[in-house]
């Protein structure tokens, strides 16, 4: 046994548990337990990744210049604050070495994303955790519970695993009450979701103490290929651009992503599509007596009367190979968390759901 010791806390740390894939005996299962684009990514960026394949002697990009300027000319910012990572998680991880430490907190939401304290954990520092009400982040619990030690704040927004949004006045309002050393990271791993909402992108150009993260893992249906990206003030930019690896991004995943985030229509049409099924899901379910939170994303969430009904519910999902997620690991035992899929698999869970309903076990 060796006598090196880890860095305090690191053994605090929880093992991220992904969304399963598989059930043991079942063939053709339908997997809504991640949040992915059910249609898969755009053409063009189909046949970007097979392009790439001839260039994969070459060191990739360093600075990603041209996929920085294509997120930058689609969505009407400036490219020079823009970083691109491993997922948004690598920006998240990021943010975290470069600004907390030893004897600092990170403050994240009661049903927030699990990466915000791995990543505080990892860097050593103190991760708070703070209520919200009615599974809605609610700016003034984040306030009262930043102190002196405070240096990041995290919120999704939307956010997962409940799907429910605050809107620009409440983080306005939050970039405005949080202690000068501190930094307010706006995660919009679904924002794409929300037609007319930019993340939060115009209030990172307004103010120097907001961060902005985006994915290409959700609307852009590359989770698999694993693509971040953070719009930042400039020096924030400045600071990551360092400490991050030369080469974090393969040419495969530059060429992937810039593809993607160029074919606008297609980004629209998924988009449009979930907005339809996500309606229809959340009406089907709630006449089946399962009602669900008011989700502004690629999910909902849907509300069991207690844990043992959304354990049934879920071992009786498996069953019929549907996989969906429990949530219990984010303190929502009652909840599964259900991925909007095509229509065949929102009509399957659906029709599933009221099975159960109904009786069946
Ligand atoms: N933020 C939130 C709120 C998420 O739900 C996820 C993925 N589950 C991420 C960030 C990370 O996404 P990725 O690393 O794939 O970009």
């Amino acid at each position: 046994m060796t006598s090196i010791k880890p860095q305090p806390g690191l053994m605090d740390i929880a093992l991220y548990v992904g969304g399963k894939s598989h059930i043991d005996g079942v063939a053709n299962v339908i997997k809504l337990s991640s949040n992915e684009n059910p249609f898969g990514p755009s053409p063009a960026a189909q046949e970007a990744v097979k392009r790439s394949v001839h260039e994969l002697h070459r060191y990739p990009s360093t600075d990603h210049a041209e996929l920085r300027t294509a997120i930058a000319e689609v969505h009407g910012l400036e490219a020079d604050r823009i970083i691109c990572g491993v997922g948004s998680d690598e920006i998240i991880t990021l943010l975290c070495q470069a600004y907390a430490g030893p004897g600092t907190e990170v403050i994240h939401t009661e049903h927030g994303f699990a990466m915000y304290r791995i990543s505080a954990l990892a860097a050593s520092a103190t991760p708070v955790e703070v209520r919200e009400r009615e599974r809605v982040t609610d700016v003034d619990s984040i306030l009262d519970a930043c102190t002196e030690a405070t240096r990041l704040v995290f919120i999704a927004n939307p956010n997962n695993p409940t799907g429910t949004m605050i809107g620009m006045a409440e983080i306005e309002r939050l970039a405005e009450g949080i202690p000068e050393q501190c930094l307010l990271v706006l995660d919009g791993a679904y924002a794409e979701y929300v037609e007319g909402y930019d993340g939060g992108a115009r209030l990172v150009e307004m103010r120097d103490n907001v961060v902005m993260t985006r994915t290409f893992s959700k609307l852009y249906g590359l989770g698999g290929l694993r693509i971040g990206w953070g719009y930042a003030p400039r020096e924030v930019i400045d600071v990551l651009m360092r400490i991050r690896g030369p080469f974090n991004l393969s040419t495969t995943q530059l060429a992937a992503a810039e593809a993607a985030v160029r074919d606008r229509a297609y980004a629209e049409k998924c988009r449009d599509e979930n907005t339809r099924l996500r309606a229809w899901l959340a009406e089907a379910l709630a006449e089946h007596g399962v009602p669900c939170d008011t989700s502004t994303a690629n999910f909902v969430l849907a509300r069991f009367g207690d844990t043992e009904e959304a354990e049934a519910c879920d071992a009786y999902l498996q069953g019929q190979g549907l996989i969906v997620r429990k949530v219990g690991g984010y303190k929502l035992p009652n909840c599964l968390r259900i991925s909007v899929g095509d229509e065949a698999s929102c009509r399957r869970v659906a029709y599933c759901i009221g099975q159960f309903k109904a009786g069946a076990r």
